[in-house]
């Protein structure tokens, strides 16, 4: 086959929260060539985080084109192009001239917390009242974390913005959204509006079972339908796309979710198999195959992927919303450290965390406490502390909260961790991946390609496009990469773990 011959490479886009990335990978999975642009955190007021759509966009653009160039790939190398994004984080934006009404609001953004609140007790509101009121049908409880309470705040405070949206004027989407509609045309060509059943999954807005909007729930917040994108499936042909200057347009064929990216990309396509993102935040999902499993310890109900017309898969998730931005904490707000890898080093000068433990509550707590009440704390302190214990109190809290949604996750699912599949920005600090598997008592291990996130975007347009011919090529890809083994006493082991849990509960009520 000629055609396949000429096809080297899959491209992906991968905009994440801190950082933009595009990559070319070849048929066995290796990353050929990669690009990457960070973009600006705006932080207005406290438990606020924002970013600049356009910023993105231009960002995207740039990276887009210069892996191209990065690869030296020839017109028609290229067999497909896969999109895969931060989840949840909204985009507003005006269909004539393509100019956002506000800021990007990140999925880390706490701003609608009273909104959640009222819309739990509204009494006219779907199922009982309560944060579960909407579980049933979207797998999700009422959380400042989705976009639906997020959309719903930009159609309240940005002037005239709920009468254009009622008009047909605005549009609502996630970051792949927003990037797909300007790279199918925009404004002047009538940019496609579409997204995918993973990133729908995440708006509180979606029926898991039809796929489709619920238009009851999107009432009760007071979202004009109008306004939602098409929902696709997270492998089919899309749209041809310009990637770069004069060359040649390819097809856009995977649209993912990070997190569900990263799930494909780690080959857990069975049910049972799980992986653990650390990048920003942490994200745990298990595959739990084609019936969605609903969580009663805590954990989300989300969509994993669905390949064109197949049946959805289904995935149970655990969100950590403050991990590796608690590196960064260190790093920017505190100025401890110059850059994220000086953290191992500070820490390791450190015996143990000398009983200072760090609970990074900034958003509140995500799994599986869903304390929106929560804020970050500090405790433990002595006169001996000092910015070793901190930095390994940074750590530590990464691994403790792990260890906390796979438990919920075993109670849930009744399936028994036997390894952790581990990827993302984190998993290079070796202190914090022994430290991991110490505090759960399983082995953990890496892939050789840790940028999972954007190999499962690649993977889902290049199945798409026959570039692979099936799920047996992703998981004959699947290389183990580095592991750490247990190496910690049980009595040490819980003894931390019980310091931990004490330590959460004096994050609360201090919203
Ligand atoms: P995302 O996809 O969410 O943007 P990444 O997977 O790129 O995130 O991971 C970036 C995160 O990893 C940052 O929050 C950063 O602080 C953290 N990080 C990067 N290097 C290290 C390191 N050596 N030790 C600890 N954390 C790190």
């Amino acid at each position: 086959t000629t055609a396949a011959a000429a096809h080297r490479y899959v491209a992906a886009i991968d905009q994440g929260t801190t950082s933009t990335r595009a990559m070319l990978f070849d048929h066995a999975g290796t990353v050929v060539a990669s690009e990457q642009t960070e973009h600006r955190q705006i932080f207005p007021r406290a438990g606020w985080v924002e970013h600049d759509p356009i910023e993105i966009w231009r960002n995207t653009r740039r990276v887009a084109g210069a892996v191209i160039a990065a690869g030296e790939v020839g017109p028609g190398e290229i067999a497909a192009c896969g999109i895969t994004n931060q989840r949840e984080t909204t985009v507003v934006w005006d269909r004539h001239t393509g100019q956002p009404v506000y800021n990007a609001i990140v999925w880390q953004d706490t701003r609608t917390a009273e909104l959640c609140e009222e819309l739990a007790a509204a009494p006219d509101a779907l199922g009982d009242p309560g944060v579960d009121r909407y579980r049933e049908r979207t797998g999700l409880p009422l959380s400042t974390y989705f976009s639906g309470p997020k959309i719903r705040w930009i159609l309240d405070h940005v002037d005239g913005a709920r009468e254009r949206a009622e008009n047909g004027d605005l549009l609502f989407g996630t970051m792949d959204t927003w990037l797909i509609w300007n790279l199918t045309g925009g404004a002047r060509h009538d940019g496609l509006h579409v997204t995918d059943v993973t990133n729908a999954s995440r708006t509180l807005l979606m029926d898991l079972r039809t796929l489709a909007w619920d238009p009851d729930i999107c009432a009760d917040l007071g979202i004009p339908v109008a306004m939602l994108p098409q929902i696709r499936s997270s492998s089919e042909v899309i749209a041809p796309l310009t990637l770069g200057g004069t060359y040649p347009d390819v097809p856009l064929a995977g649209i993912l979710g990070d997190q569900q990216a990263a799930t494909f990309g780690q080959a857990c396509l069975e049910p049972g198999e799980a992986k653990n993102t650390y990048g920003t935040g942490n994200f745990l999902l298990m595959n739990t195959g084609t019936e969605p499993v609903f969580s009663r310890h805590g954990l989300l109900t989300t969509v994993c992927y669905r390949l064109g017309d197949e049946p959805a898969r289904y995935a149970l998730e655990g969100s950590i919303a403050v991990t590796g931005s608690l590196v960064q904490w260190l790093r920017d707000n505190l100025g401890l450290i110059a850059s994220a890898p000086e953290v191992e080093t500070l820490a390791a000068a450190a015996e143990d965390n000398g009983g200072v433990y760090f609970v990074p509550a900034f958003s509140g707590l995500f799994a599986p406490r869903w304390r929106p009440d929560a804020r970050g704390v500090i405790v433990g302190l002595t006169r001996f502390a000092d910015k070793r214990h901190l930095s390994r109190a940074v750590l530590e809290a990464s691994a403790y909260q792990t260890r906390e949604v796979i438990e919920a996750m075993q109670a849930d699912s009744g399936v028994a961790l036997t390894t952790l599949k581990v990827d993302g920005g984190m998993v290079v600090n070796e202190l914090l991946m022994q430290f991991q598997s110490d505090i759960l008592a399983v082995p953990v291990v890496r892939p050789v390609v840790n940028e999972t996130t954007a190999l499962g975007a690649a993977y889902a347009a290049g199945l798409a496009v026959g570039f692979w011919e099936s799920a047996q090529d992703i998981r004959d890809n699947w290389a183990e990469g580095g592991r750490w083994s247990p190496s910690m006493d049980d009595g040490e082991r819980e003894r931390l773990f019980a310091g931990w849990n004490r330590a959460v509960t004096h994050s609360y009520d201090l919203a």
